[in-house]
């Protein structure tokens, strides 16, 4: 059962030089196949600049392919985590997870507000409900971003570097915080991280990516039991 397929995906921006100097053509992504199975959590790493937000604004549909196809199995609702928590300061904690409710009323409001308290529950955050982005620590604040992202019920989670701004402990807890709402949840996960342990802790897959942009280097089998 595959969530995601990419088969010969490519990407080139070409941005135009001032005045005299010449296009310069990156290939973000050369021939880029993978695919990714529902409820696979697959890491993605690889040095600064090889292509992997690149990979993650191709799914979203933020910028578009220039060759290749991307096959969604069955639905391609996506939820997005991005470095920065990027809540709301002056919405409270709960308000933040009803941010999309707020602008789109998919839900009833009460099941809106039931759907954001099992998030709070959940996310272990019961007590924060009605506090504000500013008094919760940053892996408090990025846990409430993973909430807002699930709060629609994607099929797939995309995190472009969830953690990097945390320090090294938080971001080991946090680490272990994912996993938990990993195994009750079963989304399918693409990650983006700089950090190989941190991939092959999270992950049943890597992808790694190469530092000439837009190529992947291996795929590796993650076979270790989780913590
Ligand atoms: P990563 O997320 O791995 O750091 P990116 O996907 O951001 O890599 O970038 C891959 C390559 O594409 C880099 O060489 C980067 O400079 C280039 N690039 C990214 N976005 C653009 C853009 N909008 N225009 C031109 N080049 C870009
Ligand atoms: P990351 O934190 O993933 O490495 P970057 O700092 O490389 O991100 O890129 C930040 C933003 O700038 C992205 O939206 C990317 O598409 C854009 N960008 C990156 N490289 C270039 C480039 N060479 N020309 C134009 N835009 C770029």
């Amino acid at each position: 059962d595959t969530a995601v397929e990419l088969r010969h995906v490519y990407k080139r921006y070409t941005t135009r030089r001032s005045k005299r100097g010449a296009a310069r053509v990156v290939d973000a992504l050369h021939d880029v196949s993978l695919s990714v199975a529902r409820g696979e959590f697959v890491s993605i790493v690889g040095p600064s600049g090889c292509g992997k937000s690149t990979l993650l604004k191709v799914l979203l549909g933020l910028t578009k392919r220039t060759a290749g196809e991307v096959d969604f199995g069955g639905g391609s609702r996506m939820g997005m985590v991005f470095q920065q928590p990027l809540l709301l300061p002056w919405r409270t904690v709960t308000k933040n997870l009803l941010i999309a409710q707020d602008i789109n009323h998919r839900l009833s409001d009460r099941e809106a507000r039931e759907r954001a308290e099992a998030m709070l529950s959940m996310l272990g955050l019961e007590e924060f409900a009605d506090r504000y982005p500013g008094e919760l620590s940053g892996g408090m604040q990025q846990r409430v971003g993973i909430g807002r992202a699930l709060m629609h019920d994607p099929e797939i989670l995309l995190m472009d570097e969830p953690f990097g701004a945390l320090d090294a402990m938080t971001r080991d807890q946090m680490g272990m915080d994912l996993l938990n709402i990993w195994e009750r949840d079963r989304k399918t996960v693409l990650f983006v991280t700089h950090s190989i342990p941190e991939s092959v802790l999270l992950s049943d897959r890597v992808v790694v990516m190469t530092p000439r942009p837009g190529r992947i280097a291996e795929v590796i089998d993650v076979d270790l039991p989780r913590p």
